[in-house]
């Protein structure tokens, strides 16, 4: 099954160009929100998988609030109506002007990462007579099972503070006048699809809550980040996440306590499905025992398969003949410039259109100018005439 592009509105359009399908967008939003609403769960959307302005206003039109991972994220999401109270700031290494930005503009929460990190914000907040709202990042060692690259709860990555340290933060806490403690924050990494991860992750928050609770403690909102994967082998089959049996994962095996709260962060689930990298086909060239389609996207646009071996389904969303085997690549000077190899595709010509699917989430967004290149260009289903 091929996806359907409205190829004929585009003809004098700029390629490569990210090709966004708004409608499935507000469809993926309105299902989280039906199944998260189930349980009375906060979503908030990961700003960094894609900060299109677009795109962030129809998230916030269906009630998300932002987390943010840079001082450049929290006005880009103020910009696009986020209100300061849904806003979150998480980062292994905020700088000082960052943090004043989030302080100023009063943020919901810091999730904090580290004891120089804590003590660094309580400063901050004490030079402005302010309180600062922190959830404590913790690295839960709950093994993703996802690409190493973009697993993060595990004791040998940077992130969170480990919980062999826990009971020393908490007393650091403790003396600390301008920080306030509401909530603990998690995040094992991303595109994780088997939810016995995010079990794993529930019995081990279940466990950290026990120990907090014999120093009294119990935290407003407990933060379980993002991570849900997507199907980036059956776009059309599978274009919204199954919503329904992430949250209910949750439901089923995170004791909660009274009044507590509950939030997500959902990056890549919420925006992957509705984009597509268009771009245009440049040359067809034979190569020894090969045949290469050259075509005028490449690393600098998307960026994924040359950082992360990642998959992208790739369709000739012109040509109806016959399938042929083809090595996709772009005009960058890097080998690693290749967005498949031996791709099925329907017999391919110069000028025909190539779409790269799923590529709305750390797409557009990771595009850069190497090579002096142009930065690509986006359109909206819904604003084509
Ligand atoms: C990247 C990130 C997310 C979003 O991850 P996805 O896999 O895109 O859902 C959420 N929270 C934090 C802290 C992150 O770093």
């Amino acid at each position: 099954m091929k996806g359907t592009f409205p190829v004929g509105k585009l003809t004098s359009a700029k390629t490569p160009l990210y090709y966004y399908d708004t409608q499935l967008l507000r469809n993926t939003l309105s299902e989280i929100n039906r199944e998260a609403g189930k349980y009375g769960y906060q979503v908030h959307y990961a700003v960094k998988a894609n900060a299109n302005g677009r795109l962030l206003s129809i998230i916030r039109e269906h009630g998300l609030g932002a987390d943010c991972v840079s001082g450049g994220e929290i006005p880009a999401s103020l910009k696009a109506g986020f209100p300061a109270e849904k806003i979150v700031f998480a980062g292994v290494g905020k700088a000082d002007w960052e943090m004043d930005l989030g302080l100023d503009a009063d943020i919901f929460c810091f999730n904090v990462e580290s004891v120089p990190e804590l003590e660094v914000l309580n400063e901050r907040a004490a030079a402005k007579g302010k309180v600062a709202r922190v959830a404590l990042r913790i690295n839960p060692n709950v093994d993703a099972h996802t690409h190493h690259y973009i697993t993060t709860g595990l004791n040998e990555n940077k992130f969170g503070i480990s919980l062999a340290h826990l009971d020393a933060v908490l007393d650091r806490f403790a003396s600390l006048k301008n920080v306030r403690l509401v909530g603990l924050h998690f995040h094992i990494g991303s595109q994780i699809t088997d939810m016995d991860a995010f079990k794993s992750l529930c019995i081990r928050i279940n466990e950290i809550q026990e120990q907090m609770y014999q120093r009294m403690l119990i935290v407003d909102v407990i933060n379980v980040g993002g991570g849900l994967g997507v199907d980036y082998e059956n776009p059309d089959r599978n274009a919204i996440p199954d919503f329904r049996h992430y949250f209910e994962t949750f439901h089923k095996h995170l004791k909660l306590r009274p009044k507590q709260e509950l939030h997500f962060e959902l990056g890549r689930a919420v925006v992957c499905q509705c984009g597509s990298l268009l771009t245009k086909v440049l040359y067809v060239k034979e190569g020894v025992n090969k045949k290469f389609v050259i075509v005028d996207a490449g690393m600098t646009d998307l960026i994924r398969p040359a950082l992360y071996q990642a998959y992208h389904k790739i369709e000739n969303i012109t040509s109806d003949e016959p399938v042929q085997e083809y090595d996709v690549v772009g005009p960058i000077c890097e080998s690693s410039d290749c967005f498949g190899k031996m791709v099925a595709l329907n017999g391919t010509r110069r000028g025909d259109w190539i779409a790269l699917r799923s590529a709305g989430a750390y797409g557009e967004i990771m595009a850069s100018q190497y090579n002096c290149r142009n930065l690509p260009g986006c359109c909206f289903s819904d604003e084509l005439v």
